[in-house]
């Protein structure tokens, strides 16, 4: 048959950067969350899968705002009888005239009869007279904590999907849930291949290699609080990957994270296992750099999709594979707000010769209300140690050739 038109666009067909994002944005937007329950006080940074409502009024009662003195509001009046105080908790009512006051706690029940609160700072105290100080005032409601200003009874305190900050806790407990409904985690399985792997305790010798980028991967998982389970790594051996990875896609886990074996070499396998064992291709490299050669693709388990992620081994394009395709889908899954890119002028030149999209390792500085940013690395996407000591990636896009010193850059922290 040789070697058709086809067979060469099919080789060679690569797509952008935004197309492969998209197609990946599409498969996350699709996935279905599961829920669990879980304690308060474990559920941060989980994502509510319900909405938190209010049992009751908040506050519950009329309330001091502060320590004072609290009257009846008269203009006329700046001189009072203390008859009586009352504490946070300890509520007791009491008939107070217009020339009577109580000495009232923050946060303590407002008999009915008051309508302010003076400061005890604003006021001075002889025996049981009390003084409203030169120079200051009250006015009407002055200090009072109105029932159900914060939220009334029955209303959403806090809504389904959002992802759970400390400043939200306080609230749902106010609202009486000690356990809450949140989106349970993604399950991630990373599975390293390569012949040259050898664990990290151990010194390589000849042409064998440290299995190093499976830790950023788990760190990357566990930054975007998802779960993930470490399958190790295995030889370039068709047959041990093609079980390895039946096995881990017949588990619960929901997104397979390979690494290496998915360029064009001969002992590059993964696509073919893939396809051998049912999964969908969605993808196969994109024009990026680095992490060009990614694959993508989902199989359906039973009644659930799983999203299966072929992604390269060098450990800086596995990771930034993950960084720019993977970490903000999961973000907008789960209702996590994503870092912003940040416009840096850069400080020296860039080589790019070619329309790929560029993510560059650089660093990022900010001097009074501007961002700096350099790069002196080399950028091979072997060199893992610069990209630990690079603290962002520069975005250079697809046109953009030989960026100058000078030039305005998006750059996305890390
Ligand atoms: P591959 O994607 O299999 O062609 O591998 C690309 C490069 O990444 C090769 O130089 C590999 O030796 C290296 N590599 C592959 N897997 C790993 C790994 N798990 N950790 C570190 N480097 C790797
Ligand atoms: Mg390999």
């Amino acid at each position: 048959m040789g070697i058709t038109p086809s067979i060469i666009k099919n080789y060679f067909f690569m797509l952008s950067y935004n197309e492969a994002f998209s197609l990946i944005k599409e498969q996350f937007q699709n996935l279905k969350l599961e829920s669990e329950t879980v304690k308060l006080e474990n559920s941060l940074h989980r994502t509510l899968a319900e909405d938190v409502i209010s049992d009751i009024n908040l506050p519950p009662f009329d309330n001091s705002a502060v320590d004072g003195y609290a009257v009846q509001f008269d203009d006329s009046i700046n001189e009072w009888e203390m008859i009586g105080e009352i504490t946070a908790g300890n509520f007791k009512d009491f008939d107070l005239l217009k020339n009577q006051t109580l000495k009232i706690m923050t946060g303590a029940k407002i008999p009915n009869v008051c309508t302010a609160v003076i400061p005890i700072e604003d006021i001075e105290v002889h025996d049981q007279k009390v003084r409203l100080s030169i120079g200051s005032k009250y006015f009407n409601g002055m200090n009072i904590r109105r029932q159900g200003t914060d939220i009334g009874e029955g209303e959403i305190a806090v809504e389904k999907g959002t992802f759970l900050k400390p400043r939200h806790l306080s609230s749902i407990a106010s609202c009486g849930k000690s356990e809450i409904k949140v989106y349970k985690k993604l399950k991630f399985g990373i599975l390293a291949t390569g012949d040259e792997l050898i664990p990290v305790n151990e010194k390589p010798e000849g042409d064998k290699i440290r299995v190093s980028n499976v830790y950023s991967l788990l760190g990357e998982v566990s930054e975007v609080n998802q779960e993930v389970i470490n399958y190790g790594f295995v030889k370039d051996d068709r047959d041990k990957i093609k079980e390895k990875v039946n096995n881990i896609l017949s588990s619960d886990v929901d997104i397979l994270l390979t690494t290496g074996g998915v360029s064009v070499g001969e002992y590059d396998y993964l696509k073919d296992i893939f396809e051998e064992l049912g999964v969908k291709k969605i993808f196969w490299r994109a024009y990026i750099k680095p992490g060009k050669p990614c694959y993508f693709g989902k199989i359906m388990k039973g009644n659930k999709t799983k999203l299966v992620f072929g992604l390269p081994g060098n450990p800086v394009s596995s990771q930034v594979n993950f960084k720019v395709y993977i970490k903000e889908n999961i973000n907008n899954l789960f209702g996590k707000q994503n870092t912003e890119q940040i416009e840096a002028e850069l400080l020296n030149d860039l080589r790019k010769k070619d329309k790929k999209r560029h993510f560059m390792k650089g660093v990022l500085k900010k001097e009074k209300d501007k961002y700096f940013v350099t790069s002196k690395f080399s950028q091979s996407s072997g060199n893992m140690v610069e990209l630990s000591k690079a603290n962002c990636l520069i975005v250079i896009e697809e046109e953009h050739l030989d960026p100058k010193k000078g030039e305005i850059v998006n750059c996305i922290p890390m």
